[in-house]
């Protein structure tokens, strides 16, 4: 079955989406994008995507782009037509498309180019939520701006690759020996007194909608602070959480078995409990 996507107003099968070489998009990552999941055909936190996504469109001065009851309409529209269980829905809107290259933004009432399309995975039942990940540290170079959730993934695409390359399965990156985030995930560790460490929310990470959740639900003591790489090694339980993964384990942080190695028990549990609000809550 051909997948139908959303372009500019249009529902059309994936095949026939045609975008200017001149979009901002392409040419300047000059664009925002949203990643929504989809469990029993409902959309998962579809609120908290919304919003996030017209504070990106704001932060950098993106107007026209479908409001809330447009995107929900969009993306009802993309499941019925793709009869679409579980999964994900990408949103993506660019700046629009001048009729050539150049730094100066169009006019504003340029109208953004408008994308959305659906992406079948397995997010419930995925098998690596039974092994857990192994991820590596990298340096984070990407720019000042990452709580902005824009297009321009080189960076995190790069450090991903590279951690691929070592055997790993992602990075996690920092900055000055303190972690930050994973490549397109949040990252939590419970250290060995039971304490959930996870980053504050400021300029140096993206303000994760799946985290924001996920917090509420946890029965440990909460500390939003840094962490540092050798007290990520050292932790009992560590985790990443994000919109595809949910809550997803830690059981390798740089060559160092995390705990005895497998998914910690209170990162099992979390996981649990947020598929059932997730279910629960999905519109
Ligand atoms: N951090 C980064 C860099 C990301 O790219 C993502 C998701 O793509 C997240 C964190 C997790 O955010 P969310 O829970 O909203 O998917």
């Amino acid at each position: 079955m051909t997948r139908i996507i959303y372009l500019n107003g249009q529902y059309i099968p994936e095949t026939e989406g045609k975008v200017s070489v001149f979009d901002r998009g392409f040419l300047f990552s000059d664009s925002v994008y949203e990643v929504v999941s989809v469990l029993d055909r409902k959309l998962v936190d579809f609120e908290g995507h919304v919003q996030r996504l017209a504070r990106s469109l704001s932060e950098i001065g993106i107007e026209g782009a479908p409001d809330a009851h447009a995107w929900l309409g969009i993306c009802r529209e993309l499941v019925s037509r793709n009869a679409f269980e579980e999964g994900m829905i990408y949103w993506q809107v660019t700046r629009g498309t001048p009729d050539d290259r150049d730094f100066v933004f169009p006019p504003t009432d340029m109208p953004p180019t408008v994308l959305a399309f659906t992406q079948s995975r397995t997010l419930v039942n995925n098998p690596v939520a039974e092994r857990g990940l192994s991820v590596v540290t990298v340096p984070d170079l990407r720019w000042g701006r990452a709580d902005i959730k824009t297009t321009q993934l080189l960076y995190a695409s790069l450090m991903k690759n590279a951690a691929i390359g070592q055997g790993a399965d992602d990075a996690w990156m920092e900055r000055d020996g303190w972690i930050t985030e994973g490549s397109a995930q949040n990252a939590h560790i419970i250290n060995r007194d039971g304490v959930l460490i996870t980053h504050p929310l400021n300029r140096e990470i993206l303000h994760g909608i799946t985290r924001a959740a996920v917090l509420p639900l946890v029965v440990q003591r909460i500390e939003e602070r840094p962490f540092s790489v050798s007290e990520a090694e050292q932790a009992a339980e560590a985790f990443v959480s994000s919109a595809s993964g949910f809550v997803m384990p830690v059981v390798r942080i740089n060559g160092y078995a995390i705990g005895d190695g497998k998914p910690g028990s209170a990162t099992v549990q979390l996981r649990n409990a947020y598929i059932e609000w997730a279910r629960r809550t999905a519109k």
